[in-house]
């Protein structure tokens, strides 16, 4: 038997913060189905959930859905910093409940979530409609004719790929593979990270969670290096020295995460007509640090309305308002940042060495602005006066003349 075709007004392809926040701010009479690969919500975690408090109590985040982590600390082979962090501490978000805290957002509005779903293919009909197949987990394609698709699969880009416009997955990525183990006799507030000879292109983490666990895990740059993180973090947790100096204490059998995001050149281009990227689809993922969470959701809302208001009034400028508000917002920023990137992936031992004894001084605004990808011309000021000037005016006058 073959299925009618579902229609809607917009389709939204993958169900992580940035699509399930699109969904949460659309009017609630917009038809609107979400397609996700997985099977559930927020889960397998593919993130390790590091934020800001600040940013959590801006974007309405239950205090719940966190843990603040007061002490946090730098380790370069042979340096160590306590970094002075105040005010806007870091925490770390369980991901999979605030994932479904995100989806309910939505559950009273005229939507269908098909959870393990596959969007495979797209194409345009002749009234301007779009034509997606998904498919299910046992093998049922199904169609689905929209007005609007959103392009929400990470960095999987798979409507823009499936309607040929974006010609291949980012050829930049980042890798990382985390363990979680019971927190045992760890510090429940401390975070770390560590750089240097055992994390090449790339940087390691370790902190406590909201759930009474203990992550800690490796990112690499690929293919700036060939290392496999999963590889590189199994010679951490095997360095009894290592982790001694980390103070941390790993015990009993980990569970074990994965997962990949863009490390590429911001690009601002967000709508083609009526097809518009959000999330990691369109590298919202801060260029220093990796974190995209938090401006997927913000991001994520801002589309939500615009689209809102494009779908009623049939006008495509509410979409070029949103183009339009997450270039003003990323597009200087991420500029800087992914010179930073570009730069640090070439680190050794020693400028780790000198960048975490730095790091130790700087003050918390810089310290900060680095961390968040925040490189307002006051952040970027306090930075040069804390070190690396030459480099800073160097950039600072490319940057204009481009
Ligand atoms: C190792 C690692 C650590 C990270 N650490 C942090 C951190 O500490 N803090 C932070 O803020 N950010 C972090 N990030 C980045 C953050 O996870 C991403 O920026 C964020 O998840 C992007 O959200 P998204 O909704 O755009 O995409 P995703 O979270 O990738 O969600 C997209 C969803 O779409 C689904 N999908 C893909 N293709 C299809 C398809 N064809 N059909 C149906 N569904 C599909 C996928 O299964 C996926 O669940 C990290 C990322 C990685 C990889």
């Amino acid at each position: 038997m073959v299925e009618a075709p579902l229609t809607c007004d917009v389709l939204i392809v993958g169900g992580g913060p940035a699509g399930l926040s699109v969904a949460s701010r659309l009017p609630d009479d917009v038809k609107t189905v979400i397609v996700h690969q997985d099977q559930e919500i927020g889960l397998p975690i593919r993130t390790s959930g590091g934020c800001w408090t600040d940013d959590n109590d801006r974007l309405g985040i239950p205090p719940e859905m966190y843990n603040v982590l007061e002490v946090n600390e730098a380790y370069a082979d042979e340096a160590h910093a306590i970094i002075p962090l105040k005010g806007n501490l870091p925490a770390i978000l369980d991901t999979p409940r605030l994932y479904k805290w995100l989806a309910s957002q939505s559950d009273h509005k005229d939507r269908d979530l098909m959870l393990g779903t596959k969007f495979t293919s797209a194409r345009r009909l002749g009234d301007g409609r779009f034509e997606s197949v998904v498919r299910s987990r046992d093998g049922v394609n199904r169609k689905i004719l929209s007005r609007y698709i959103v392009d929400a699969s990470g960095w999987h880009v798979a409507v823009l790929r499936a309607l040929g416009l974006s010609a291949a997955r980012p050829e930049r990525l980042g890798v990382g593979t985390e363990y979680e183990y019971p927190l045992g006799d760890n510090a429940p507030d401390r975070g770390i990270i560590f750089l240097g000879t055992k994390v090449p292109s790339g940087y390691g983490w370790a902190f406590a969670t909201a759930l009474g666990t203990l992550r800690i895990g490796v990112g690499v740059i690929q293919p700036d290096t060939d290392a496999s993180p999963r590889k590189l973090l199994d010679a951490v947790v095997a360095d009894e020295a290592l982790l001694k100096r980390y103070k941390l204490k790993l015990e009993g059998e980990p569970i074990v995460h994965s997962g990949i995001l863009p490390s590429v050149a911001f690009e601002d281009r967000m709508v083609w007509g009526n097809v518009i990227r959000v999330g990691d689809s369109a590298n919202f993922a801060t260029p220093t640090a990796g974190e995209g969470i938090r401006i997927c959701i913000e991001l994520g809302r801002v589309l939500g309305e615009h689209l809102g208001r494009a779908v009623t009034s049939g006008r495509d400028g509410p979409l070029k308002a949103y183009e339009h508000r997450a270039r003003r917002q990323l597009k200087t920023n991420y500029k800087w940042g992914f010179l930073v990137n570009t730069r640090i992936a070439k680190y050794g031992p020693k400028e780790w060495n000198a960048s975490v004894r730095r790091m130790a001084k700087l003050d918390t605004a810089s310290v900060t602005g680095l961390l968040r990808n925040d490189f307002s011309r006051k952040k970027i000021m306090a930075m040069a006066s804390s070190g690396g000037r030459a480099w800073v005016r160097a950039r600072l006058n490319r940057l204009k003349r481009a």
